[in-house]
């Protein structure tokens, strides 16, 4: 079974964002970038069913810039065979995104593409859901556990009343969660291997796809600084400060 993964390379997690001063967007110059963790998570998960025999080959696909190389290269090394970079400088939106991946589906026939559940800047989860819709595929998203038996696949959700358990016959489309697995690091040979994997780079245009945005940012603001706290000397201090001061109670 073939496996297609999408990984969005994104402004680190543990980067304190800075908004750029004339609030058109976010800072990137200068800025460690990473692969969304999200992603990692689903990388993890297909090299995990290579591992357990149920997949043959992994392809990762990023939708971005030339440095997007690099985290198709860190997804090499944690065990994929073969990358497809779709490059642009443009700031693609999930519609577009999710387009190029169903060209990206249609040229390699996968069985399963996983994708992240969310991306940590755009914050939109929305791109597995728009190409389960494209595709016409089914879809199981925030995947806890992926289970592969004779044809299906079998996701666990995390809802919000709970889990609730799908299964999705093949082809699918599984988008992850944060508890489906913990990624692992990858290797030093492993990353000297990953140098001579295939990476193949297409142009969104090569697979006939328009990534107009149609979408405008009008303002990006940071968050309202928040005001000091004070310390106070009684619990009936406190009491009296949180009735008549902060009337919350
Ligand atoms: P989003 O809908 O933007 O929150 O993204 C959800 C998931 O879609 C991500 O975790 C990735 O797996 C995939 N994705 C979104 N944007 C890209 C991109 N530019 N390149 C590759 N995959 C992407």
């Amino acid at each position: 079974m073939k496996i297609l993964v999408a990984v969005k390379r994104v402004i680190d997690y543990n980067v304190k964002v800075r908004v750029k001063a004339d609030n058109s967007g976010v800072e990137t110059a200068n800025v460690k970038m990473s692969m969304n963790p999200f992603c990692e998570i689903a990388v993890e998960e297909a090299v995990r069913l290579k591992e357990k025999g149920v997949a043959s080959e992994i392809v990762v696909v990023s939708i971005g810039p030339q440095q997007a190389q690099e985290t198709l290269r860190t997804a090499l090394a944690l065990g994929a065979d073969r990358a497809v970079l779709i490059k642009t400088d443009a700031d693609v939106e999930p519609l577009a995104v999710s387009k190029l991946l169903k060209e990206v589906v249609a040229k390699e026939s996968p069985e399963m593409v996983i994708l992240g559940k969310q991306t940590i800047d755009g914050d939109n989860n929305q791109t597995g859901q728009m190409l389960a819709a494209l595709l016409d595929w089914p879809q199981g998203t925030f995947a806890s556990e992926v289970v592969v038996e004779g044809g299906a696949v079998k996701v666990t959700r995390e809802i919000d009343g709970g889990l609730e358990t799908v299964n999705l016959s093949l082809p699918a489309v599984v988008t992850t969660d944060l508890r489906l697995n913990e990624p692992r690091f990858a290797k030093l040979p492993d990353i000297m291997k990953a140098k001579k994997k295939p990476l193949e780079e297409v142009a969104p245009a090569d697979l006939g796809v328009d990534v107009a945005p149609r979408v405008t940012t009008l303002k990006v603001e940071p968050p309202a600084v928040r005001e000091a706290g004070i310390k106070v000397e009684s619990v009936a201090e406190l009491v009296e400060k949180l009735k008549n001061e902060a009337k919350v109670i």
